[in-house]
């Protein structure tokens, strides 16, 4: 059991792979040809759609120990710079706020968001967020906290200070659905009571860990989110948000250490099609 559960993992993250080099090479393709320039000029001169997206990232260093969800300080940088000219960076408040209330987006939005509780995230992308004054949030499994490379009690409460929003991402970073209803809200309010006991306030947002629905979390999971007093819940599914999202299973874009021109195609807008829609349901992305 233990190794179909092992081998069923490995074949994820092999198809991931694979995936993800096809999305390089037709991000190449696709820029330096000059349809994504074309495409956003197009999109948002001439018809003037827009969209809203939160970006998910992880670790923030030039260590490279865990290739798959760090970003190096440099590249982190420059795709904050472009974001800072290109779109328009809100907090998980305003863009959720403006999914639902509003009929039509004016910019194309973003709000950043960091998953786990790295300490990076205060001594590396803080300073960098804070320079372009980007708000963003981080999503903390809490049981991690002031444990080696992880956030600290103070260092958390420092950046609530400066309007840095939390969340709940689990005490222990297990995969909900693989534990029965009380383990999971256990680990669900866990996360939200650790946190407002830093912070002193209500927290309103969680991230499911490793974030697949179906796969990670189910439809059970997100009600036990709501009961515990949640408002909205991010997955890992890749995906903009709007009005009709599910505020529960709420899509993000992982951003992962990718030269600046993968970053801008995925940003362009272009991918968010019923076309690459259904491509990813049927090879299961
Ligand atoms: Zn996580």
């Amino acid at each position: 059991m233990k190794v179909d559960v092992q081998s069923n993992r490995k074949f994820i993250k092999l198809k991931y792979k694979l995936a993800w080099y096809a999305g390089i090479v037709l991000s190449f393709l696709l820029y330096f040809s000059g349809i994504i320039g074309l495409y956003i000029f197009l999109r948002k001169k001439y018809f003037k759609k827009y969209f809203a997206v939160v970006l998910t990232y992880h670790s923030v260093n030039d260590n490279n120990n865990s290739p798959d969800i760090t970003v190096s300080q440099k590249n982190f940088d420059s795709q904050i710079a472009y974001l800072v000219r290109n779109f328009n960076i809100v907090s998980i408040d305003k863009i959720l706020d403006e999914c639902r209330y509003r009929t039509q987006l004016e910019d194309d939005t973003i709000a950043i968001t960091f998953d786990d509780g790295y300490k990076d995230n205060y001594t590396h992308a803080y300073p960098i967020l804070k320079k372009y004054h980007a708000p963003f949030t981080i999503f903390v499994s809490t049981g991690y906290i002031d444990t080696t490379n992880m956030l600290t009690k103070e260092e958390i409460a420092a950046m609530h200070k400066d309007k840095i929003t939390f969340g709940g991402h689990t005490v222990t970073h297990k995969v909900l659905s693989g534990l029965n209803r009380e383990a999971a809200t256990s680990e669900i309010s866990g996360s939200k009571s650790a946190l407002e006991q830093i912070l002193k306030e209500n927290v309103k947002y969680f991230a499911y860990p490793y974030g697949k629905k179906g796969r990670d979390f189910t439809n059970e999971t997100m009600q036990i989110v709501k009961e515990c007093g949640f408002t909205a819940a991010f997955s890992t599914k890749n995906g903009c948000i709007d009005s009709n999202s599910n505020y529960f299973a709420l899509n993000r874009i992982g951003i992962r250490n990718v030269p600046l021109f993968v970053f801008k195609s995925r940003l362009s807008g272009i991918f968010e099609n019923k076309f690459i829609t259904l491509l990813r349901v049927i090879l299961g992305l």
